[in-house]
């Protein structure tokens, strides 16, 4: 069985080499769906009888591992050096350095590689992540799906 929490948070970012409007400072309103897999809890008596995973605990782990730390703050990739050392540079600023350029790709993928460890078998139920779907816009997303992440 599969069951998708969505979640939805604010960023800034810059796509540096970008031909087009991506270059410049902007944000975005993202959104992420976060799905997983696994057996339907048979239980009687649990709260989580017939449940994969409480949808409030699928937010709650996605919020303290990833939403939390991204919302409102910029993503800046390592590697756009002017712009990382002055964001650096604002005291308190809320800035996510990573390892490569902030597309939708790969934030579905970094978003992944972060998740798929906190959902890792939680209830003795198989449970796994399956895919994280990550909306740069209402009408663009990237799908980072299980077995096909390059670790
Ligand atoms: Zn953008």
């Amino acid at each position: 069985m599969r069951i998708t929490r969505r979640l939805e948070f604010d960023s800034g970012h810059r796509i540096p080499d970008h031909q087009s409007q991506c270059r410049h400072l902007h944000g975005h309103r993202y959104a992420i769906e976060i799905t997983l897999q696994g057996d339907i809890i048979r239980q009687p008596g649990s709260p989580l009888n017939g449940m994969v995973m409480d949808f409030s605990d699928v937010k709650a782990l996605a919020k303290q591992n990833l939403v939390d730390a991204w919302d409102h703050a910029f993503l800046v990739w390592r590697g756009d050096v002017d712009l990382k050392s002055f964001l650096e540079s604002q005291p308190g600023h809320k800035t996510v350095v990573l390892d490569v350029v902030p597309t939708a790709e790969n934030l579905a993928a970094v978003a992944f590689d972060l998740l798929d460890r906190v959902y890792r078998d939680t209830y003795g139920n198989h449970l796994c992540l399956e895919r994280v779907r990550l909306y740069e816009t209402p009408n663009c997303w990237a799908d980072a799906v299980k077995e096909e992440i390059k670790k």
